[in-house]
């Protein structure tokens, strides 16, 4: 049984003081000991998450990360630096870094091994646009931004790997993926995983991500390979965030 795990993606929100508030109440929730949590947060406040979640049961994590260890790469965070603040996680290849920042298959790939490397776990963020949908592309791009990480990854490393189902188009629309079909690309990917090795995709927590709220959490979270949530709106609300880790 693959344990569920949750974690928010604040994405670019947040202050010192409303973060305060917001990480005071997620750690103040109930504990679901069936549940990892994590939230991940903008790199200047990583210090403040280690600091008010030391000692608690969430970790915390980056939402980016470099391909390189060190140098002159100006803006960069190393997979090193997140280390040194306590991160367990860092999100890879989320759509709006490769749509607004052009990152490739090969890039998120890099990025992955560098955050393993490291010892930081990935969260690999994969998933289709309405237009490729539309197009009946969904499996083709999916599995090619899958493939390019399989690709560049030994096993052992591989069993620690995370990924997120991320379709674009349900990303912050309010529009969900139904389960049933979040369901089949999960194992779809699960099934791709398996072809390098079938423990790697036994193991691998395999997150879904896009307008997940409380409302429609737990269909979500009932199905076979659907193993946590990756929440980005629902997870500036401890209350909202909470009732989803709730219900995982
Ligand atoms: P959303 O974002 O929950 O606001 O749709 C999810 C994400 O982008 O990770």
């Amino acid at each position: 049984m693959r344990r569920k795990l949750v974690i928010g993606n604040w994405k670019m929100n947040g202050s010192l003081a409303a973060n305060s508030v917001l990480l005071r109440g997620i750690a103040a929730g109930p504990a679901n000991q069936n549940v990892t949590t994590a939230v991940c947060a903008p790199a200047p406040y990583l210090a403040q998450c280690q600091a008010e979640l030391a000692g608690t049961a969430i970790a915390w994590g980056g939402q980016d990360v470099s391909a390189y260890a060190a140098g002159a790469y100006t803006g960069e965070v190393a997979a090193s630096m997140l280390q040194d603040f306590g991160c367990r996680y860092v999100l890879v290849g989320h759509s709006e870094r490769r749509a607004y920042h052009h990152e490739t298959n090969e890039l998120v790939a890099q990025k992955a091994r560098a955050a393993l490397d490291a010892g930081l776990t990935p969260v690999v963020c994969v998933g289709e646009t309405l237009a490729e949908r539309e197009a009946g592309r969904t499996n083709v791009v999916v599995c090619a931004q899958l493939q390019a990480v399989l690709d560049v990854l030994e096993n052992p490393a591989l069993e620690k790997l995370v990924l997120a189902y991320e379709p674009v188009w349900a990303i912050g629309t309010g529009r969900t993926a139904t389960p049933a079909l979040a369901q089949e690309l999960h194992a779809a990917l699960r099934k791709q995983v398996a072809v390098r090795s079938e423990s790697a995709a036994a193991t691998i927590a395999i997150l879904y991500g896009g307008s997940m709220k409380p409302e429609n959490a737990k269909d979500l979270l009932a199905q076979r390979d659907i193993d946590g949530g990756l929440i980005g709106g629902a997870a500036l609300k401890a209350k909202d965030f909470l009732a989803i880790t709730g219900a995982a």
